[in-house]
């Protein structure tokens, strides 16, 4: 039996450098050479992790399928590697050390001083190895810039590893960034010397140096950083910005990043890589002449990276169908109702995504009625399904004042708090009393109703999607609701959690509990996402 071989990815100088990005990129060659991956994250802050972070501070919350709230670069990682990540695929210091604290209160210790060496490293040593079997290669990719000091703590627990398990059986990738200062025309090394100096003095050697650079980096340059940081000019790898992220794994290789990799560890690939699918799709985003409009109305719109995965899904559906997307990011708070015709004439499909809290909600809700009434192509996902629901109600149903209980109390509540849910069976209580981790979280199934729009899409009557919410549609208003054109095409299996609505006289309008922007890829794209992008398309024709 071969035991993993661990790459560890660290990123100096700036941040934002696309660690993320590389060690996807390097996850798919691997795998294509033939190997099994895993990629793992690394997060030096102190929440035990991101459920609970505003998507201003750290953009989107990404949830796996069994449930975790993790940080949005393990979409990266599902997107372009294909592989589901999981729950121990990321942790955080705050975890860790509520792990070790839990422990020490428990007298586990046996009286010990407890410290970050041995203690906090060992747990950070166990989580790298925990739930690794038939890998080949393990990515960890540690969040943060060498030189922080909330990183130490990881940084030393990598070198202790790669000193334990053998030196041969790890790799240490730097990332870095060489700027070009357009004043004297040149491009420079010494933030690299310096940030791999940090790194040495820790103890840590990079074996692969990738330099991060607005333009290709002459050979002295290299020369130069291979001489002061001590590593072959070949393991010295340039990357230069991409026109569009699906490039990035064709870039890497032709840089020979995995073919670095591969020597490092003494093994030859198994099969030839195939960059095909990422040529197909790189040329086609690149260069697909038509498009088509479709506005995002919500209350992070500023931040870019809070809807990261939505709008790699619409992305995704533009290329099922040969088009561009254009995005129009609406700031729902700004969005006043006599303005909604102005502002949304031009956009050809109308998206609400997941959202908390009651600013920008009226905003969302005139916007839904927009499209209900005008035969827009709606998507409305989770906090938008709610708000579908809570608009039919006000304008359908007559239910004047209907609202969620997110709001406050209320006895118009057509969407409440689920206390009690089912999960593979068990009952499953949710609580009010921690924010973090307690909503219904992670893959749960959902029945369809056969000839649905929805079981169209799908082409099935059994999904499993992704859930974040804490709130559900009052299912004991299902019979009002579809009496008058709004019908629940999907539900939980014990028949009490609303999974979908859709209207039946409108020619694309639903929404969902879920979130399926999780699941897309663009090597396969989510057909709830080209269904939409097609109708939208449908729309824009008329
Ligand atoms: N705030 C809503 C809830 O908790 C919706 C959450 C979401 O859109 N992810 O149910």
């Amino acid at each position: 039996t071969s035991m993993a071989r661990y790459i560890f990815v660290t990123g100096g100088v700036v941040s934002s450098l696309g660690k993320g990005l590389s060690s996807a990129s390097l996850a798919y060659l691997l795998q294509s050479r033939g190997y099994k991956v895993r990629i793992r994250k690394l997060d030096p802050y102190l929440n035990v992790d991101p459920g609970t972070m505003s998507p201003f501070q750290h953009g989107e919350v990404f949830v796996t399928d069994d449930g975790a709230e993790t940080d949005l670069d393990l979409g990266h990682y599902e997107r372009f590697s294909g592989i589901s990540a999981k729950k121990s695929d990321n942790i955080t210091t705050g975890k860790i050390y509520n792990d070790v604290l839990k422990r020490e209160r428990q007298g586990k210790y046996l009286g010990k001083t407890v410290q970050v060496i041995p203690h906090i490293t060992n747990r950070i040593k166990e989580f790298i190895k925990h739930d690794v079997s038939k890998e080949d290669f393990v990515i960890c990719e540690i969040g943060g810039t060498v030189g922080d000091i909330e990183s130490l703590p990881f940084l030393e627990a990598i070198r202790q590893f790669s000193n334990e398990s053998g030196k041969k059986n790890t790799l240490f990738i730097h990332l870095t960034l060489v700027p070009y200062m357009k004043a004297s025309d040149e491009i420079k090394t010494k933030p690299t010397q310096h940030s791999v100096k940090e790194l040495r003095s820790i103890g840590i050697q990079p074996n692969i140096i990738i330099c991060r650079s607005e333009r290709s980096i002459p050979l002295d340059q290299r020369k130069k950083i291979s001489l002061f940081c001590n590593v072959s000019i070949d393991d010295v790898i340039q990357t230069v910005d991409v026109k569009t992220i699906y490039e990035a794994p064709i870039s890497f290789n032709k840089e020979k990043l995995d073919e670095r990799v591969l020597k490092h560890f003494k093994i030859k690939s198994k099969k030839k890589v195939n960059l095909q699918p990422w040529k197909k799709i790189t040329n086609l985003v690149l260069n697909t002449k038509n498009s088509v409009n479709i506005a995002i109305i919500g209350k992070y719109v500023e931040l870019k990276d809070a809807y990261k995965s939505l709008d790699e899904a619409l992305t995704h559906g533009g290329i099922a169908n040969n088009l561009k997307v254009n995005l129009e990011r609406i700031e729902s708070d700004h969005l006043k109702p006599n303005e909604i015709k102005n502002k949304l004439n031009k956009v050809s499909g109308i998206l609400i995504p997941g959202g908390f809290g009651k600013r920008g909600t009226e905003g969302k809700i005139a916007a839904i009625h927009y499209a209900r009434k005008n035969n827009i192509p709606f998507l409305g996902i989770c906090f938008g399904m709610q708000m579908a629901v809570i608009e039919f109600a006000r304008n359908k149903l007559n239910i004047k004042n209907a609202t969620s209980s997110e709001f406050g109390l209320s006895k118009a509540s057509v969407v409440g708090l689920m206390s009690e849910w089912l999960k593979d069976g068990k009952l499953m209580k949710g609580t009010n009393k921690d924010l973090g981790g307690t909503m219904r979280l992670g893959s749960y199934e959902a029945k369809l109703i056969k000839n649905s729009l929805i079981s169209k899409i799908y082409k099935s009557t059994k999904i499993k999607e992704r859930h974040r919410h804490r709130y559900e549609v009052n299912i004991n208003f299902k019979e009002n609701f579809e009496k008058k054109g709004m019908i629940f095409s999907g539900i939980s299996p014990d028949n009490k959690l609303p999974e979908i609505v859709e209207l039946k006289n409108h020619p694309w309008f639903i929404g969902v509990q879920f979130h399926p922007e999780f699941k897309s890829r663009p090597l396969a794209p989510h057909p709830l996402f080209s269904s939409f992008i097609k109708a939208a398309k449908i729309n824009s024709n008329k």
